[in-house]
């Protein structure tokens, strides 16, 4: 047996193989409407409801940085990206299980603030911590969230669904996030220079980091969509498809592409680019729309629809036509801000945790 590096075939591609060993098990239970490839799995509870869940894994280092992360806001971000995962599937949340692994010299006091964080996201949203598991972390801060929501069959939306025609939607802005992250990424590297060198903390550049508190916020304190979700109640609207951005617009977008089996045209100068982003993306002299695009964890959603049912979503002052749906031969375009289509495959993709 020859062995193969996970870079290779990316976090993907092995999700993928995984599914492979694991389909027999998922055979077994008929009620099983979608395992592993959406943004939940969804299986039926009876006639008129549907269960989805979710499960997501906060790593030290990986996802976040303690020396620029409170852990109430971490908490928060724990349970706010698990429910940005059940809105992305129409629904809305009930029940959360969280299992910590925790360094042994970790305060009680810090795993309180976490846990914290947790209960004000669980009550803003209206959910309930239900229990858990607890361990020792021999290195870094393990949080795993695991959540279930609730929707009917007929309000449903997964990945799969989209066709030629549609409108492609996205909420709120992009790029928050990315610049979010740049900003604390520095102020990190001044703080451990400052240890270094044994200097008190500048507070300059906390001045700094207050200018920016949008970002900031965005990229610590992310907020489920799920004022969309009621919004989509209230007018009777259900996404033809949908996905939330945690990976990247582009990397999310293929997803849903793949999954529904169709092409897309995003149109760069329709990108709701939050304006602090672009502050931030010229101070570090980057360009915002990479941010935009790829950025990731902006935890907006991104929906299709039938453009037939444009009136219904125009006048939402938070919610963004970007391009359309189109057949899966003309692959997934993107016409830039100076009027050029470049082919989103060969652009720089979203997260992928083993990327080489
Ligand atoms: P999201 O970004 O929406 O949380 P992911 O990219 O993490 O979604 O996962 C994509 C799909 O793969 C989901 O359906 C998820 O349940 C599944 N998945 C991810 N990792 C594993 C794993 N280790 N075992 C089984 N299924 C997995
Ligand atoms: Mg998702």
């Amino acid at each position: 047996m020859s062995f193969k590096p996970i870079s290779e075939i990316g976090e993907f591609g092995l999700i993928e193989r995984l599914s492979r060993i694991t389909a027999p098990s998922a055979r077994q239970r008929p009620e099983l409407l979608e395992g592993i490839g959406d943004d939940c799995a969804v299986w039926q509870l009876g006639e008129s409801e549907v269960q989805v869940v979710t499960t997501d894994l906060l790593t030290e280092h990986v996802h976040f940085d303690l020396l620029t992360t409170p852990m109430r806001h971490l908490g928060s971000k724990a349970i706010s990206v698990n429910v940005s995962d059940i809105c992305a599937m129409n629904a809305l949340p009930d029940y959360a299980v969280i299992s910590i692994a925790i360094p042994p010299k970790m305060p009680v006091e810090m795993v309180e603030e976490l846990y914290r964080g947790i209960e004000h996201a669980a009550s803003v949203y209206g959910l309930a911590i239900a229990g858990g598991d607890t361990s020792s972390s021999p290195s870094g801060l393990f949080i795993s969230v695991s959540m279930t929501g609730r929707t009917t069959p007929e309000q449903l939306a997964l990945r799969k669904g989209a066709s030629p025609g549609d409108l492609i939607c996205v909420t709120g802005t992009l790029g928050g996030s990315c610049a979010g992250l740049h900003l604390l990424q520095r102020e990190r590297a001044t703080m451990i220079e400052q240890m270094r060198n044994n200097e008190p903390y500048n507070k300059e550049v906390m001045a700094e980091l207050q200018e920016y508190a949008e970002a900031i916020r965005c990229h610590l304190l992310p907020e489920a969509r799920i004022d969309i979700i009621d919004f989509f109640s209230e007018e009777n609207i259900v996404p033809t498809a949908m996905i939330d951005i945690s990976d990247g617009l582009v990397a999310d977008l293929g997803h849903l592409g793949r999954r529904s089996g169709v092409g897309a045209h995003i149109d760069e100068s329709k990108l709701p680019v939050m304006p602090e982003a672009r502050t931030v993306a010229e101070e570090f002299q980057q360009d915002v729309f990479d941010w935009a695009l790829s950025g990731g964890e902006d935890y907006q959603l991104l929906f299709t629809l039938p453009k037939s049912q444009y009136d219904l979503i125009a006048a939402h002052r938070d919610i963004t036509v970007i391009g359309e749906i189109t057949e899966k031969e003309e692959g997934m375009l993107l016409t830039d801000i100076f009027g050029m289509t470049i082919d989103l495959a060969e652009m720089k993709r979203g997260f992928d945790h083993f990327a080489g």
